[in-house]
């Protein structure tokens, strides 16, 4: 059982939650169609559903928001946070934006980016996917095939497969590929880390080609942390040293500051390049704003200083990294199959292998998230059939993994709670066998798992 490490914080402010009784749980659940998105906050006991915006601010981003300055041209707060994104990330300009899908959409923009036009990246995450495909571009995900084994225990189970990318921008021809990217950490594949060696070689790989190179910076943090603890040569590193060193390899980034930024909202686009900045102001102006305040408040871009700054502590990132990994032996102590090994925000359970008197038809994966909010009051999502299956005229095309995914907000919830969330699971295996399927008795055409609906099978 890996030990607790404390929250390197104390308390002075609290949100008070409550557990609903049973009885009302199981009206709000039914009411929601058997979907936890369709449930209000306040019927939530512990809410794990994401780690982006979910975050608790310190007392040191609360006081820097009072020095927020609202001018509309050229605030203090933008310089306050030019200094802190020229510290850490070191690229010639940035643009602030209110979160990450609008980096990316700015980007894809000032890239000119011309229908059949291919991106390639270890894994797209669903928003950066959405943007390219949006404006008639091709994603493509070229990460190292451990990825896709849920069992595989890898240091750095995020890298790319070098050689498949080096073939395939040959096969694809490098004018086709206006940019390339790499997710640190993975949040689509179970928020795996990527290797130093490995964003080096990446980086070679593009350069040589003449391939500009942004990172997808959402949790630099914690994968600065995890090259810190497995990669060698880089345990004396602090993180800082270790970030700076992963952005001087990259020509820019997109960022959502709802991860590794600490803050609600807002995020950040960063490149090295003078025409790139040129058109990349003119897009922003056009969709999220002047380009010193790019669609957030002033006192958000003082939060989101502080906040950079904070995510890159080593108390913090060690705690941080703790809880996931504490949580996770508590669900291996009960037998509960999560992917292996952990990332930093988030533990992914194999809904198919605790439920396997389930057929894939039957929606484990939503079984098992209905049933933890039943049984707990816990928010959990879906990431299987409903979330990336293909239902054409009723029949089936799976994704290879039918998963529930527990994020960790950031500095919200403590030790007890996970160890209730464990406690609820420990329960729910203890009676696996009986759980009832779901069928699906609506879906939009669209993104379907936010709002479809479902009925328990008897
Ligand atoms: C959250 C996320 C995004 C998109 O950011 P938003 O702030 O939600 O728009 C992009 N990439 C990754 C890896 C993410 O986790």
């Amino acid at each position: 059982m890996p030990k607790y490490i404390p929250e390197p914080f104390r308390i002075k402010m609290v949100e008070s939650i409550h557990l609903i009784d049973r009885k009302e749980r199981e009206a709000a659940l039914k009411r929601a169609g058997y979907n936890v998105f369709g449930l209000r906050s306040d019927e939530v006991y512990i809410d794990l559903m994401t780690d982006s915006g979910t975050g608790a601010m310190s007392d040191k981003q609360w006081s820097a928001m009072m020095h927020g300055d609202e001018a509309y041209a050229g605030a203090r707060s933008f310089f306050r946070l030019k200094e802190v994104i020229d510290e850490i990330f070191a690229f010639k300009h940035f643009v602030p934006v209110h979160q990450g899908r609008a980096a990316e959409n700015i980007l894809i923009e000032a890239m000119q980016m011309r229908p059949g036009q291919l991106v390639p990246s270890n894994m797209h995450f669903d928003t950066t996917e959405g943007n390219i495909r949006a404006r008639g571009g091709i994603p493509n995900n070229l990460i190292i095939q451990q990825a896709y084994d849920p069992k595989a225990i890898l240091d750095f189970k995020g890298d790319m497969d070098i050689d498949a990318l080096k073939a395939w921008i040959e096969k694809k021809g490098p004018e086709n590929i206006p940019f390339g990217m790499i997710t640190i950490t993975n949040n689509a594949g179970g928020g795996q880390p990527v290797s130093m060696a490995n964003l080096k070689a990446v980086s070679k790989v593009y350069r040589s080609y003449k391939i500009p190179f942004f990172i997808d910076a959402c949790r630099y943090a914690e994968n600065a942390y995890f090259i810190k603890l497995r990669e060698p040569g880089y345990a004396d590193k602090t993180p800082l040293e270790i970030a700076k060193e992963i952005f001087s390899l990259a020509d820019g980034a997109t960022m959502s500051a709802k991860k590794d930024g600490l803050v609600n909202m807002g995020g950040f686009l960063a490149m090295n390049d003078d025409d790139l900045f040129t058109r990349a102001r003119a897009a922003l102006i056009m969709r999220e704003g002047f380009p010193t305040y790019g669609g957030l408040s002033g006192r958000d871009l003082d939060a989101m200083a502080v906040g950079l700054k904070e995510a890159l502590r080593e108390d913090y990132l060690a705690y941080r990294l703790g809880q996931a990994e504490y949580l996770a032996g508590r669900l291996r102590d009960s037998g509960i199959p999560i992917i292996e090994p952990p990332g930093a925000h988030a533990i992914y359970m194999d809904a198919a292998r605790l439920l396997p008197h389930l057929a894939r038809e039957q929606l484990p994966g939503q079984a098992l998230s209905a049933a933890l909010y039943l049984e707990g009051g816990i928010r959990a999502v879906e990431i299987g059939a409903v979330a990336f299956g293909q239902l054409v005229n009723g029949k089936w095309d799976f994704p290879a993994l039918e998963l529930v995914r527990m994020a960790i907000p950031r500095r919200v919830y403590t030790q007890s709670h996970l160890d209730y969330a464990a406690d609820v699971l420990a329960e729910i295996k203890t009676t696996a066998s009986k759980l009832k399927g779901m069928k699906m008795t609506y879906a939009p055409e669209l993104l379907r798992h936010f709002t479809a609906k479902f009925e328990v099978l008897n």
